[in-house]
C-alpha cells in the first residue's frame, strides 16, 4: 500500500472511531498527511502500526467535579485529563477551563502536545485536560471551590514522574494556586506536580512569559533566516490573555509595534502601538472585558464582534506586517488569510493552538507568506514548565536572565529542527512539515524501541 493510502485509510478510521470530535480530527488530518514524506522512505512505521497507536491515547480520564457557588447550591462540571503519549517522558499539558471545553477539544489539544513537546528537545509526553467551567462572572470564592473540587479527583493520576499539569485558558497562577494549595492538603506531600506555581513556592521565573516570549523569539529567528528582522514591524495580535500580553511585551523590546489585541467581546487596534499597562491593569488585574481598554485610552479604535467581517475576525484586516494570532483554535479563517495577504502580511506566527483553519494554511503558503506553526512557535510555555521541573528537582531557582537565555535557546534550537527537517524533505520553509515530521520522529522512534505497551 502506498504511504498516502495508509495515512488516508487511517484517517477514515479515525473519523468513524471518534464522531464530532472535529477539532481532533482536524488536527490529526493535518499532522498525518505531513508524514507521508517520512513514510514514503522510512517502512518501519507502517510495519509497527506506528500510526494506528499514536492516534488513540494511552489513557483519557473523564470525572464529575461538584461544587458549591456563592448562592449555596451545588454546580456539576466535567472533568478531564487525557495521558495521550509518554513514550519520551512523563505527561505534560496544561489545563483548561473554558465552557466549550469536550473530550473532542482536549483529544486535539493532547495530540499536539506530543508532538510540540518533541520538539523542544526535552524529555516530556504529552498530556492536556480541564474542565468545562466558565470562569466569567465567577467570585474568587467559587473559582478557589471549583479548583479545590476539581482537584480533588485529578490528583490520584498524577505525579511528578507521571503527568505534570500546567496552565492553558481560563487557567493562570490563581488557579494553579489554589489547585496546589488542594493537592498538598490531600496528599501532605510538597512535590512538583503542577507548573507555573508562585515564584515563593517552587514555580519558575519567566515562565508567565515563556509562551509569548517564546513566540517572538521563534518569529524573530524566522524572518532572520531571510534576512529580515521585527525591527519597525506592524504587528497585528489576537487574543489578552497570558499568551498575547507577553507577546505584546516582548515586542516592544525588538522595535516592532504590536498594533492590535482582541477578546471574545471585540478587537482593539491602535496604530502607534497598544497601552501594554491599561492592557495588563485589565486583563490581569481586574478580568474585564477589552471595552474597558476603549474607555481608557481613546486614541484606539474598538470593534466589536457584531461588527466582523462575515466568517472573519476584524483584527486580521488591519494593515500589518506580522500576524501572531495568540486567543485559540480556528479564529484565522480564509477570509481571514487573504485579506492578510492583501494588506502585505509577510509571516503568521501561531502562539495559540491551531488558531489557523486548513483552508486558510494552504493560502498562506500558496502565497509565499511564511508560516510558523503552533506547535513550534508556542513552545516555549511548556518548555518552561520543563525547566521549572528541573528547578524543583534540583530543589534550586535560576535568576530570570538564565532561564530566558534558555528560553532562547530552546527557541532557536525548535526553529533550526524543524527548518533543517524541512529541507531534509525537500520543502524548505514548510515549517508545518519540518516541525510534524521532526517531532513525529521522536516520539515514534522511542514507541518502536519500547515494544508493544
Ligand atoms: P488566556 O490567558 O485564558 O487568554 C485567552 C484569550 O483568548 C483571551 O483574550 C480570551 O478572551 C480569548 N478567547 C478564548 N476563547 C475565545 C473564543 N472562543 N473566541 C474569541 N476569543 C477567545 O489563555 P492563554 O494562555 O493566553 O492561551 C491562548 C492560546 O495559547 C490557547 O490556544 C492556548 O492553548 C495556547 N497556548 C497557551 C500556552 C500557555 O502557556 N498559556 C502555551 C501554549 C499554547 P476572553 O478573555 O474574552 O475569554
Amino acid at each position: 500500500m502506498s504511504s498516502k493510502a495508509y495515512v488516508e485509510n487511517i484517517l477514515n478510521s479515525l473519523e468513524e472511531m471518534s464522531p464530532g470530535q472535529n477539532e481532533f480530527y482536524q488536527a490529526a488530518e493535518e499532522v498525518l498527511l505531513s508524514l507521508i514524506p517520512l513514510l514514503d522512505e522510512d517502512s518501519r512505521y507502517e510495519e509497527e502500526n506506528i500510526l494506528e497507536r499514536i492516534i488513540v491515547p494511552e489513557r483519557s480520564i473523564i470525572f464529575r467535579i461538584c461544587w458549591i457557588d456563592d448562592n449555596g447550591k451545588v454546580q456539576t462540571n466535567f472533568g478531564y485529563r487525557v495521558q495521550f503519549n509518554s513514550a519520551i517522558g512523563p505527561y505534560k499539558g496544561g489545563l483548561r477551563f473554558h465552557p466549550t471545553v469536550n473530550l473532542g477539544i482536549m483529544k486535539f489539544l493532547g495530540f499536539e502536545q506530543i508532538f510540540k513537546n518533541a520538539l523542544t528537545g526535552l524529555q516530556i509526553g504529552g498530556a492536556k485536560g480541564g474542565s468545562n467551567f466558565d470562569p466569567k462572572g465567577k467570585s474568587d470564592k467559587e473559582i478557589m471551590k471549583f479548583c479545590q473540587a476539581f482537584m480533588s479527583e485529578l490528583y490520584k493520576h498524577i505525579g511528578k514522574h507521571k503527568d505534570v499539569p500546567a496552565g492553558d485558558i481560563g487557567v493562570g497562577a490563581r488557579e494553579i494556586g489554589y489547585m496546589f494549595g488542594k493537592y498538598k492538603k490531600l496528599t501532605g506531600e510538597f512535590d512538583g506536580i503542577l507548573t507555573g506555581k508562585g515564584l515563593n513556592w517552587g514555580g519558575s521565573r519567566v515562565r508567565k512569559e515563556a509562551t509569548g516570549y517564546g513566540s517572538v523569539y521563534f518569529a524573530e529567528n524566522f524572518l532572520n533566516k531571510y534576512e529580515k528582522s521585527l525591527k519597525g514591524k506592524r504587528c497585528a495580535v489576537s487574543g489578552s490573555g497570558n499568551v498575547a500580553i507577553y507577546t505584546i511585551e516582548k515586542l516592544y523590546d525588538f522595535g516592532a509595534i504590536p498594533i492590535s489585541c482582541s477578546d471574545s467581546k471585540g478587537t482593539i487596534y491602535q496604530k502607534d502601538g497598544i497601552n501594554l499597562k491599561a492592557l495588563k491593569a485589565i486583563k490581569e488585574i481586574h478580568h474585564a472585558s477589552l471595552e474597558e481598554y476603549a474607555d481608557v485610552d481613546c486614541e484606539c479604535i474598538y470593534t466589536p464582534v457584531s461588527s466582523y467581517p462575515e466568517g472573519g475576525h476584524a483584527v486580521w484586516h488591519l494593515e500589518c506586517d506580522v500576524a501572531f494570532p495568540s486567543a485559540t483554535q480556528n479564529e484565522l479563517t480564509l477570509i481571514d488569510a487573504k485579506a492578510l495577504h492583501a494588506n502585505g502580511c509577510i509571516l503568521v506566527n501561531e502562539g495559540a493552538n491551531m488558531p489557523t483553519t486548513h483552508d486558510a494554511i494552504a493560502y498562506i503558503k500558496k502565497h509565499d507568506i511564511l508560516f510558523a506553526p503552533g506547535k513550534a512557535a508556542n513552545a516555549g510555555g511548556v518548555a518552561t514548565s520543563q525547566l521549572e521541573m528541573s528547578q524543583n528537582a534540583g530543589m534550586s531557582q535560576w535568576s530570570f536572565v538564565e532561564v530566558d537565555e534558555k528560553l532562547q535557546g530552546i527557541m532557536h534550537n525548535i526553529f533550526k529542527t524543524a527548518y533543517e527537517t524541512s529541507v531534509e524533505f525537500k520543502c524548505e520553509g514548510d515549517l508545518v512539515t519540518g516541525a510534524n515530521i521532526a517531532g513525529f520522529r521522536k516520539v515514534a522512534d522511542s514507541m518502536i524501541e519500547q515494544g508493544a505497551v
